[in-house]
């Protein structure tokens, strides 16, 4: 039996189908070990990028962006007798203690004496019973999507002023133009809506460290805008 043309054409185009397919795979390969694509779950890439590595408290936790599957939650430390909290259970992650306790020193000092912390970490089954209470959802975020699951937010009150006067309130004020010097930003400004999904929160603060907070504040910048700058 001899080899004809139609045979070797057949060989060459196997071949050149397994080339193909081989390159295509390598190609699948380094996109993934370069971060480009992820096989499941978050979407990444230069437009949807959530964390900057070399500031782990730089992390964009939104509707869009869930808490990391190896996100761990950060070593916790109660407020109770470092800053006026609303209970001796509120906690917040280590590394937010002694920012905390500067902003408010600052905050005393400027005449703010009755700011206390009502809320911080929160965990995720308190999260969902959260969510599950809500009625109106604009407010709060869904299970896994909350800033107060890192131990990295705070919502602050104060004892003179109602909720719906806080942003108005000298406390409000003081803060939208200071908390940055502590590593402090608001996180969901009455102008951005649109960018993080949430409505005014006068109250909710984020600690994302001193570099992060100032550009954030000098630019104008919600961090959902502040992980995908250049
Ligand atoms: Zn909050």
């Amino acid at each position: 039996m001899t080899i004809g043309a139609r045979d070797i054409r057949r060989v060459r185009q196997v071949r050149t189908l397994a080339c193909l397919t081989l390159l295509a795979v390598v190609a699948l390969l380094m996109a993934w070990l370069a971060g480009l694509w992820a096989p499941s779950g978050e979407a990444r890439g230069p437009g949807s990028r959530n964390r900057d590595t070399d500031h782990p408290t730089v992390l964009l936790v939104n509707a869009d962006h869930p808490l990391p599957d190896d996100f761990r939650t950060p070593k916790l430390v109660t407020l109770a007798g470092t800053v006026p909290a609303s209970g001796s259970r509120v906690k917040v992650a280590a590394e937010v203690a002694e920012p905390l306790r500067s902003l408010f020193a600052a905050a005393r000092k400027a005449g703010l004496t009755r700011l206390y912390v009502a809320i911080g970490y929160r965990t995720a089954a308190e999260q969902r019973a959260l969510w599950k209470r809500a009625e109106d959802k604009s407010y709060v975020q869904r299970p896994g999507h909350s800033e107060h699951q890192t131990g990295w937010a705070v919502d602050l009150a104060d004892l003179r002023v109602g909720d719906g006067e806080f942003g108005d309130s000298r406390a409000g004020r003081w803060l939208a133009g200071n908390a940055w010097r502590y590593g402090f930003i608001l996180r969901y400004p009455p102008d951005k809506e649109e960018l993080t999904g949430i409505a005014y929160e006068p109250w909710h603060y984020r600690y994302v460290g001193r570099p992060a907070a100032r550009t954030c504040h000098d630019q104008g910048l919600v961090l959902e805008e502040y992980v995908r700058r250049a």
